[in-house]
């Protein structure tokens, strides 16, 4: 009998299998549908021996020295800082839009006050703006909101920016001096050797059993075990019972060139131009030596794996009428990005799972109670990552 049925081999359900077998001492079967382990952070070497991201580029960054010593213990790092230039206007322009992105578009030479200015002269002041659209133009006005993100977020979500979450475009800051770093965290790296290697190394455990290419509905009544950490899609789990809840799908256009270098920065990103959003070049992300290069370009649709939840108040609205029933669900916790239907990144997935661990753990969380839905208090120390 395993202890836990572990639904999902990504970073919520393996940092879970990894605790739950390594410090829990417990017996644990992790299964995916998929035939690898790590969910959408998998990495692989493709055939001509290129390191690539097969969902796209994941690029690890965290203000949590709980989550970076909890993921050291697993992989080294390789120290790196990501850099994206978007294609405006037929130049080349880093984003988030700092002072030279500004320079070079209108062909100026203003000063970081001189630019605060500039901001503040086209800003269309808004109190608490809801919504994507209202928290760009509020912070840069309309023209620069529609050259770098009207276009952008239409493709990526097939909504308009007045129709989602500020959330979603908040995530992209904006500055007035010359920092080009796409992220600011204080821990800002990739796994030396690729994420693959890294869950591996979590999950070498005698306790921990791993079961690929089997959906939970196949074996959920067959094997028997004591409780279940589900990481999939919670709409999904209750049978679309109250409609499907909307995620965003990609698809991802792999291709290797025999070219040295490809384009001048690991993401180029396509606001206004061609059906796909962003192009990645992986050696920049990897460090890999290698006389060819491997890109990925990635076209948003809506059918397809689910790898974006859609913030947005009616989602938020049918979200919480699961999370009402997972509350209530027995014996199961819902963990992750999709089971718990928030635009998590890597590190706030690992915080979550931590976080879940703990309660487990200390039997803070109760059997059956709708307490087991975990937007519980989290730990000190991962509140940082999760509430970026
Ligand atoms: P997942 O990785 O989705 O894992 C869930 C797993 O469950 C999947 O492998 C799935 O096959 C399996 N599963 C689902 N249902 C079932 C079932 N019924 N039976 C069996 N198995 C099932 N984050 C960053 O921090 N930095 C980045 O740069 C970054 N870039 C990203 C780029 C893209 C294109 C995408 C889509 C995401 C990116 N992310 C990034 C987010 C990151 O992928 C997630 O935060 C993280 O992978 C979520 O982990 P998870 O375990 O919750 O879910
Ligand atoms: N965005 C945009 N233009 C850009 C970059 C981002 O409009 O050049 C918006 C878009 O809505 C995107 C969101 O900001 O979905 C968040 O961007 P991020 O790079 O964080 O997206 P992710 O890497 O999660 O796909």
């Amino acid at each position: 009998m395993f202890d836990y049925l572990i639904v999902g081999a990504g970073f919520a359900g393996s940092v879970l299998a990894e605790r739950l077998a390594r410090d829990g001492g417990k017996y644990i079967l992790l299964i995916d549908r998929r035939n690898h382990i790590g969910g959408n952070a998998y990495d692989h070497y493709n055939e001509d021996g290129i390191l690539v991201h097969k969902y796209g580029p994941h690029i690890f960054h965290t203000n949590s020295a709980n989550v970076f010593d909890y993921l050291s213990r697993f992989t080294k790092w390789r120290p790196y800082e990501h850099r994206v230039l978007a294609s405006v206007d037929g130049q080349l322009l880093p984003i988030p839009i700092n002072l030279d992105t500004i320079n070079r578009l209108y062909g100026l030479n203003l000063t970081s006050f001189q630019l605060a200015d500039f901001f503040n002269s086209v800003a269309e002041p808004r109190t608490g703006a809801r919504t994507s659209e209202e928290v760009i133009v509020s912070k840069v006005g309309r023209e620069l909101y529609e050259k770098f993100f009207r276009n952008y977020t239409r493709k990526q979500w097939g909504l308009d920016p007045s129709e989602l979450d500020a959330s979603v475009t908040a995530r992209v800051p904006t500055r007035t001096n010359r920092d080009d770093r796409y992220f600011t965290d204080t821990y800002q790296a990739m796994p030396l050797l690729g994420y693959t290697r890294m869950f591996e190394n979590m999950l070498d455990h005698p306790k921990i059993k791993i079961l690929l290419n089997t959906d939970y509905k196949e074996i959920r009544d067959c094997i028997p075990h004591r409780e279940v950490i589900f990481t999939g899609p919670v709409d999904e789990f209750f049978d679309f019972r109250f409609g499907k809840l909307p995620y965003r799908s990609l698809e991802f256009r792999h291709e290797t060139r025999n070219v040295r270098v490809f384009q001048p920065a690991p993401v180029i990103n396509y606001p206004n131009e061609h059906p796909f959003t962003r192009v990645t070049e992986f050696k920049y992300l990897t460090g890999q030596e290698h006389s060819k290069t491997s890109i990925v370009y990635e076209y948003p649709c809506s059918e397809g794996d689910p790898y974006y939840p859609v913030p947005r108040p009616e989602n938020s609205e049918l979200y919480a009428r699961y999370k009402e029933l997972a509350g209530a669900a027995t014996g199961v916790y819902f963990v992750g990005r999709l089971a718990t239907y928030r635009y998590y990144n890597m590190d706030q997935v690992t915080a979550q799972a931590l976080t879940v661990y703990s309660k487990i753990r200390s039997g803070w969380v109760s059997s059956g109670s709708a307490a087991r839905l975990l937007h519980l208090p989290l730990e000190r120390g991962h509140e940082a990552s999760l509430n970026r």
